[in-house]
């Protein structure tokens, strides 16, 4: 099934499966953590560096709509990760992208507010439809 499909049907769980990569239940590729946060490999990558930030308790943030603004210092934390973690990447001298799905027509598979930064390779825009 590919992600868009795959979107379609995925709804809010419990325990979702960045939980387990966060409870080390499941492998992933971790390329950085701290207290609040990590970033692992996307196992399903778009370009030639894909990684995910997420805030390792989700604290109602299934999605970006769900935001209020006691999850402002969190948003901000994921996002000097994902330029921090860029860089050690080496994605900073070319550029690279940074994108939050939401719900289903923004194709969201993963009910566990992420992050993906896409880069290491030129890049095609615009994304859509
Ligand atoms: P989204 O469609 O924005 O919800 O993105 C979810 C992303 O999670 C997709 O790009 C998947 O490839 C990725 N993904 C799903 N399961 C795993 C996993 N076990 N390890 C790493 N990435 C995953």
């Amino acid at each position: 099934m590919d992600e868009q499909a795959k979107a379609q049907t995925a709804q809010a769980e419990e325990v979702t499966i960045f939980d387990k990569i966060v409870a080390k239940e499941i492998p992933a590729t971790i390329i950085f953590e701290d207290d609040s946060c990590m970033a692992f490999r996307d196992v399903n990558p778009v370009a030639k560096v894909h990684f995910l930030v997420i805030p390792k308790d989700r604290k109602g943030l299934t999605q970006l709509c769900k935001a209020d603004e006691t999850h402002e210092a969190m948003l901000g934390h994921l996002m000097v990760v994902a330029a921090k973690v860029a860089k050690q990447e080496g994605l900073d001298e070319t550029g690279y992208r940074v994108v939050i799905n939401d719900g289903k027509d923004g194709c969201q598979s993963v009910y566990h507010l992420h992050i993906h930064v896409i880069g290491g390779q030129l890049l095609s825009w615009p994304p859509g439809v």
